[in-house]
């Protein structure tokens, strides 16, 4: 009911264009990029953002697109970071070819539109890679689809035009599951809420979700040997990583996404397992019934609503280290490639070292030591709670060590970020990027988040003195 009420303001109040989306496959390999369109079509929601939103001036993500009116124009452009992209830094794209589906989504166009596919040089500046062109009279584009799910309402807070729209996915909920699906979504709710810069915010945010029941309960996690067609295709072992969740199944999750308004989605995998996944822009993923829920929740969605690092860099990932240091585009990792003129020197004080120092190899020793035991527990196959209880073993290790280190409260250049010990350094001594401490974001982390809320939402009317 408040659902269908804040559609029909946005309809009627304020003129909000209907949502498109260009759908193409991208194939990726050695020296190959070909980009081809899928379709277009029309989703039966309105656009979710404001007019002032349009525009990115943010400029984070591997990848972006920027729509172009008929006289060249830029009229909307969003970041991103897309799956496909991800890939090609992996080993695997090296030796093969791969082809993905990938989407764009923009306010429907009133004429013609060029829309360019950006990713990134050699020198982190954004090229264009593609260039689709749309033209509104095409009787291809298809304005068939309509409403078939009703959005759960979790929390709404005024018309999705002012609000950051977060919409929450079930994965893996058997149809007997969907009651477990909605405690499961408040409780998420409950914990991402408490935690700064949303918890100050939370009126700035809708929370909406959508149940589409899966034939089985739990996702696929096939380094087990379990394979399930679930509604949204996600599952573990993602690029070879055993925690890493994510979903190649574009095509059927955006089209159960477009059934209520939203700009970031996060889908609730119904397994235990640890394990998440976090795509700037695109969608980020959780294992809800984890005990590190609410971490993961946090974490993915820092890289998923700002563009995050991982600040972390003792844990083994897929991807192949750059051949070539450069600055990260991601506002909380830096190369410090000119350490007087830090990335984020507002918030640094004269008095602090850059480098600034850090127990780094003790922090080191003891995460490789955890390392093997991780690894040993999921060789075995190991229940969960062991998993949890060496989590548990680390957080009061690592939380003693930096949380009395010399610097601790303060901004700087911290060496190791980014999976690099050595190229990259973070911000603060810890941060809810770094590790699973119950830490808040570090201050670079919290200010970029604001910045996207601001960007995204209309903040509350001042009451009348
Ligand atoms: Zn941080």
């Amino acid at each position: 009911m408040i659902m269908i009420l804040f559609l029909m303001l946005g309809s009627t109040e304020v003129e909000s264009p209907r949502t498109w989306r260009l759908d193409y496959f991208v194939t990726y390999g050695p020296n190959t990029a070909i980009y081809a369109l899928d379709r277009v079509l029309e989703e039966p929601l309105s656009w979710p953002s404001a007019e002032k939103s349009y525009l990115d001036g943010l400029a984070y993500g591997s990848d972006g697109y920027i729509v172009k009116t008929e006289t060249g124009e830029p009229w909307f452009s969003r970041g991103c970071s897309r799956v496909s992209t991800e890939w090609t830094i992996t080993g695997d794209a090296r030796l093969k070819h791969r082809t993905f589906h990938e989407s764009i989504r923009f306010p429907e166009p009133s004429s013609k539109v060029t829309i360019d596919v950006l990713r990134r040089n050699e020198e982190n500046q954004f090229v264009t890679a593609h260039t689709f062109h749309v033209d509104p009279s095409d009787p291809l584009i298809d304005r068939s689809q309509s409403q078939t799910h009703e959005a759960i309402a979790f929390q709404v807070n005024g018309p999705p035009r002012e609000k950051v729209d977060l919409l929450l996915m079930a994965d893996g909920y058997s149809k007997n599951e969907e009651a477990k699906f909605r405690a499961d979504a408040k409780r998420i709710i409950k914990g991402f809420f408490s935690y700064e810069p949303f918890k100050s915010q939370q009126t700035r945010f809708n929370v909406w979700g959508i149940f589409e029941p899966s034939q089985h309960s739990g996702i696929s996690r096939p380094s087990t040997g379990i394979h399930h067609d679930t509604a949204l295709g996600c599952s573990y072992d993602a690029f070879g990583s055993e925690r890493y969740v994510l979903t190649f199944e574009n095509r059927a999750w955006r089209n159960l996404a477009a059934q209520a308004p939203y700009e970031f989605v996060v889908m609730l995998v119904n397994n235990e397992t640890y394990g998440g996944g976090g795509m700037f822009s695109v969608y980020a993923t959780l294992s809800v019934d984890n005990s590190e829920a609410d971490y993961l929740m946090i974490h993915e969605f820092g890289h998923h609503f700002a563009g995050l690092a991982d600040e972390y860099y003792t844990s083994p990932v897929s991807y192949e280290a750059p051949a070539v240091i450069i600055e990260p585009w991601e506002a909380n990792a830096t190369a410090l490639l000119d350490s007087k003129n830090v990335k984020w020197r507002d918030k640094v004080d004269t008095s602090t070292p850059i480098p600034t120092p850090w127990p780094k190899s003790e922090f080191e020793t003891h995460a490789r030591e955890i390392q093997g035991e991780r690894q040993a527990i999921r060789s075995a196959n190991g229940a969960e709670h062991l998993m949890s209880s060496l989590f548990q073993k680390q957080r009061l290790f690592e939380m003693d060590l930096l949380s009395n280190s010399p610097f601790s409260s303060k901004v700087g250049a911290f060496q190791g970020a980014n999976y690099d010990s050595q190229s990259f350094y973070r911000p603060q001594v810890d941060c809810i990027m770094f590790t699973r401490d119950p830490v808040p974001f570090c201050r670079v982390c919290a200010h970029t988040l604001q910045g996207v809320i601001d960007w995204l939402s209309t903040p509350a009317q001042q009451p009348p003195q």
